[in-house]
């Protein structure tokens, strides 16, 4: 017997047998802008996560509703693809207004 339950495993297209996470829809929908990251759980075998809009409907459901879960409509990846969901979603530090050429 043992003490806890493997980590759940993916096939991914393009990294091979890697760890399960899971994302919204709407990270994996969107690349052409940066659509929030909220991660739910920080534990390394059990990421999850979703998007600023996903975030905003689960706080007015009040939890993981019917509706919430048409929303979120989440989707299962690879870590490393979760890793590059997160780089890509992440919201950008507030940088400083770039300086025009001198
Ligand atoms: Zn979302
Ligand atoms: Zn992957």
């Amino acid at each position: 017997m043992q003490p806890t339950d493997p980590p759940p495993r993916i096939d991914c297209d393009t990294h091979g047998r890697s760890i399960a996470a899971v994302v919204c829809c709407h990270m994996l929908q969107t690349s052409d802008r940066v659509v929030g990251f909220v991660e739910n759980s920080a534990d390394p075998d059990d990421l999850q996560a979703w998007c600023d809009a996903c975030e905003a409907t689960f706080l007015q459901e009040d939890g993981l509703t019917e509706a919430f879960r048409r929303f979120n409509d989440m989707k299962v990846v690879c870590r490393e693809c979760y890793a590059a969901l997160k780089a890509r979603h992440s919201p950008l530090p507030a940088a400083p207004e770039p300086e025009t050429d001198a």
